[in-house]
């Protein structure tokens, strides 16, 4: 058994509590939350700062993490993934590496669960064997009508591999999945009990461009790949309002990115039963079209937000502590206890793992972080985290 004692203790279900006291069993578990000290006060480790519960990783890719420092930055969307396609491709021995490693980096910036995209079977041993929980979204992409159901077939295969892990099959992008590839992912979320959907969402203005228009960069990525996208026509409706009957209404789904969604697509959303979830990772953003969501649009709309890392081929390192500090720079209004919450509670909830991680309360095994270096409770970039548990 261990107690701590900080300055702070934010449970996250409840209010902080000034001077609070966590402690654990041998296993992690929360024995209890209070402000009391106990009869022996020497048992209890005394700390600057604040704890909170470990953090909700709810967008990754560790498969892609040797692309680390390999992209340059401020190129765009469209050339991120033609970079992506170009380097993914290397030795499975150094694939792996860079994934361990970056798997270590997560538990060492105070991660305990991370909601990871995988296109292929590279991080099912990394996944077994981790201290980390992780949920796989195996993503399927193809823009082709005619090949619709073979990619879905082969997700599903790839879906086999991973089993009994926690995964799910999910669509890439509205840029990247053609409308028949979107009906077979919905007809089986309809139809099995839990599918968790992420999705990458409005990333860039250009593929709101493509949907309402035809017009813009993804054009030019179909030409580069040879890939004859005559069969699509320009929609009524932005990317996000075109997709959103193509989803289901069964499964929970998480927006990743949403760099270029606004107030209109958030009403749009409302009118609809999606059970919609919305993950920010503004870090990727900075790194690949340099702007960041309109955030303060989000807020108090009643929907669940999350926060995620993107991976290192978009980001220097996989660290939600760096996140969370990004938003508080570009929205100053933002609270602590908000982006917590975020951080924590809101990414479990999605991944469904929220009886057991997300906050501190008795019998759960959230992992403890410490945080140092706030200022008047304002994330700085002295700012640090510690792993506790
Ligand atoms: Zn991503």
């Amino acid at each position: 058994m261990k107690s701590f004692r900080a300055d702070y203790v934010f449970p996250i279900y409840a209010d902080p509590i000034k001077d609070g006291i966590v402690t654990v069993d041998d296993n992690g578990k929360i024995i209890s939350v209070t402000d009391q000290m106990p009869a022996d006060p020497s048992s209890v480790e005394q700390l600057k700062g604040i704890i909170c519960p470990g953090f909700i990783n709810t967008h990754c890719h560790v498969e892609l993490s040797h692309l680390k420092d390999k992209i340059p930055q401020n190129g765009g969307l469209v050339n991120f993934i033609k970079d992506v396609m170009q380097y993914r491709n290397a030795d499975s021995k150094a694939i792996e590496a860079a994934a361990i490693k970056a798997d270590n980096e997560m538990y060492e910036n105070g991660i305990v669960a991370v909601g990871d995209i995988s296109n292929s079977n590279a991080t099912i041993a990394l996944k077994a064997n981790s201290k980390l929980y992780y949920h796989t979204f195996v993503e399927t992409f193809s823009f082709l009508p005619e090949r619709a159901e073979e990619v879905f077939n082969n997700g599903l295969a790839l879906l086999q591999q991973f089993k009994p892990q926690s995964c799910s099959i999910t669509p890439h992008a509205p840029y990247s999945v053609s409308k028949e590839l979107f009906k077979l992912i919905k007809k089986y979320c309809d139809t099995t009990t839990r599918n968790l959907v992420s999705i990458h969402n409005q990333e860039c203005d250009d593929e709101n461009k493509f949907y309402r228009y035809k017009l813009g960069s993804f054009n030019e990525l179909y030409e580069h790949l040879g890939i004859d996208i005559t069969h699509f026509k320009p929609q009524a409706r932005n990317s996000l309002q075109s997709i959103i009957p193509l989803l289901t209404s069964k499964q929970d789904i998480l927006m990743v990115h949403n760099t270029c969604t606004n107030l209109k697509d958030i009403y749009f959303i409302k009118r609809f039963d999606r059970r919609i979830h919305w993950c920010f990772c503004p870090n990727a953003n900075l790194y690949i079209e340099g702007v960041v969501p309109k955030v303060d649009l989000f807020l108090n709309q009643g929907f669940n937000i999350t926060l995620g890392t993107d991976s290192l081929a978009s980001n220097g390192k996989l660290c939600i502590l760096s996140e969370m500090l990004t938003l508080q720079q570009k929205f100053p209004a933002l609270g602590i206890e908000q982006l917590l919450t975020w951080a924590t509670l809101n990414g479990a909830k999605y991944l469904g793992i929220d009886y057991q991680k997300g906050s501190l309360e008795i019998g759960k095994f959230p992992g403890l972080n410490l945080i140092t270096g706030l200022d008047d409770m304002k994330i700085t970039p002295d700012t640090k985290v510690r792993r506790l548990i």
